[in-house]
């Protein structure tokens, strides 16, 4: 890459002495961060809020302590190699705790299965709960399936900054037989929710599988088969819990940052990035203050980005390249309960009696579910810190239609809380949870539109919509804007945690490199 020590010496030395700027402090922002300080580039993050993380934040009230946004950690892999950039071992910064049983999910008809991480037990577990003879054989095909399309993933798609379907492809490979190996495998054209049915029968066991495409807020039904994946990412590295809460993550990241020199600067909100003959010069905050900066990470939503900080006709080139749908939103109970329910796990699902028209509403005619799932983290059991002696800090999630206009949450709350106060009554076995309720917040779509800066409320980004090419994300180097690079949920290759960090740590990879070959000027 580089052709004489000096030259190295020299490109080094400018990317040392011109920063970068990243707007936004979410996973996403954090991972470029530490990743581009340990290459040696000085950075500053702006933060429009006063806390850093983004949506892994914390709500704290009367002792008790909840994480307001993502609780089910995977792929830790991730993490690893962030800090891994600078010679940190995730084991010295975060206390990592497996989960097993993942999940407990609790059904319409009353029946009730837990998801173990090894496949081979998993199996045995839903052959005694389906009863059918095959449901279990299938689990374990679906299994060995989603490793498959895990290793494509892992080939093809993970830690490079594609935007484009056929930027997954070398032109060399194309007509490779392990590669159109490779292609029927992700089942091109086929949905996550009939790939799932055709090996799994049973119809409990096939909704539970469903909701690996909740974590990137989009419909099975309408989802690429290819998101199966996620279902051997889960498990072959395990959940986690980091000891004291999700938020440690965040924590984590910055105090490795700072010590790497990055600089933090809270409530100041990017309003503009400036672009000067097709390229990135500066950005300005609110009050109207320049800060110069050649290059530029936004871990702000890039539709956002595009619309709202830049404008005109990039903004144009930009929408015009495709549809931009957003994710689900969703409704967030946190409830603080003076008594824990034991029969809880710390992870859960409290199933919608109809997946089909649970999905329908949410994501087709974009209204509330009628009967929704609920997802429950009750984490007192793994961590006791987070509420008072014998409480549980009851973290309700209700998937919900991203923002329409005309719809005011402010007027569909109190009927929706009690909806899925009456589904964990009748469904999670959870009939005395109002005489529990010591504290409560909530947290609408509404809300998380406006705390967030996201689209439409969207939790997850964008959503994985199109059995072609629903996977395919904004790529973290702009094609737009020369000096501009995108991180987080709504960037290659996606929301949920690990992605939106590897996001960040590929936004900062490509950045490095088009710094070190001279294809962007730091200065
Ligand atoms: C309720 C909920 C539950 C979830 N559950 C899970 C889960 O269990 N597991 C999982 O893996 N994922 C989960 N997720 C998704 C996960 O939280 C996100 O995918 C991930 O945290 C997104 O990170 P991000 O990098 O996109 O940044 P974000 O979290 O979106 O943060 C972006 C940051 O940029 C800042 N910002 C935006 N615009 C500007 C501006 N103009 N100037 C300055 N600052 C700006 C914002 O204030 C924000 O702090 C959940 C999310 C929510 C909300």
């Amino acid at each position: 890459m580089f052709e004489s020590k000096p030259l190295k010496q020299r490109v080094m030395k400018k990317i040392a002495s011109h920063s970068v700027g990243i707007v936004g402090s979410g996973l996403g922002g954090l991972a470029s961060a530490c990743t581009l300080a340990a290459r040696g580039h000085q950075v500053v993050v702006y933060e429009a809020n006063g806390w850093t993380g983004g949506k892994a934040a914390v709500h704290e009230d009367s002792g008790y302590r909840f994480d307001m946004g993502p609780t089910i950690l995977t792929m830790p892999s991730v993490l690893r190699r962030i800090f891994g950039e600078s010679g940190t071992r995730v084991e010295d910064v975060l206390e990592l705790v497996r989960l097993d049983p993942q999940w407990r999910s609790f059904f319409e008809d009353g029946s009730v299965l837990d998801l173990f991480q090894d496949v081979e037990e998993m199996a045995k577990v839903i052959d005694g709960f389906a009863g059918d003879g095959v449901s279990g054989k299938g689990y374990k095909r679906f299994q060995a399936l989603s490793r498959e399309q895990a290793e494509i993933s892992e080939r093809w798609f993970f830690w490079k900054p594609i935007g484009r379907l056929m930027e997954m492809f070398r032109p060399q490979d194309m007509f490779k037989a392990s590669a159109l190996r490779d292609v029927l495998n992700i089942r091109p054209g086929v949905s996550v929710a009939r790939t799932l049915r055709s090996y799994v029968p049973d119809a409990r066991v096939s909704q539970m599988l469903d909701h690996f495409t909740q974590y990137v807020g989009s419909s099975p039904e309408q989802s690429p088969a290819v998101l199966c994946s996620i279902a051997h990412m889960q498990a072959g590295e395990g959940v986690w819990y980091p000891m004291g809460g999700i938020s440690r993550v965040p924590a984590a990241l910055r105090a490795h940052a700072e010590k790497l020199g990055v600089r933090f600067e809270a409530g100041r909100e990017v309003v503009r990035i400036e672009v000067e003959a097709g390229a990135v010069s500066g950005v300005v905050l609110e009050g109207g203050e320049v800060r110069r900066h050649g290059v530029v990470v936004s871990n702000m939503d890039s539709v956002r980005t595009h619309r709202q900080l830049i404008g005109g006709a990039i903004a144009r080139r930009f929408e015009g390249r495709r549809e931009y749908e957003p994710a689900c939103s969703g409704v967030v109970l946190y409830l603080g309960l003076r008594k824990r329910y034991e029969h809880l796990a710390h992870h859960n699902f409290v199933f919608s009696r109809d997946p089909h028209e649970e999905f329908e509403a949410i994501y087709r005619r974009g209204e509330p579910a009628p009967d929704p799932t609920a997802y429950l983290a009750a984490p007192a059991g793994t961590d006791p810190s987070v509420a008072p002696d014998g409480g549980e800090a009851l973290y309700v999630l209700v998937h919900a239609p991203y923002l329409r206009p005309g719809q005011d949450w402010k007027q569909m709350l109190p009927e929706y809380r009690q909806r899925i106060l009456d589904k964990l009554k009748r469904t999670g076995g959870m009939e005395d949870i109002e005489e529990r309720i010591v504290t409560e917040r909530v947290l609408t779509p509404q809300d998380i539109h406006d705390r967030y800066r996201v689209l439409n409320g969207a939790i997850y980004g964008l959503a994985s919509h199109g059995l072609l090419s629903g996977a395919i994300k904004p790529s973290n180097r702009s094609p737009d804007v020369r000096g501009l690079y995108l991180a987080g949920g709504s960037a290659h290759p996606g929301p949920g945690m690990p992605m939106a960090l590897m996001s960040g740590w590929i936004a900062a990879d490509v950045l490095h490199q088009d710094a070190v070959e001279g294809a962007v000027d730091v200065a």
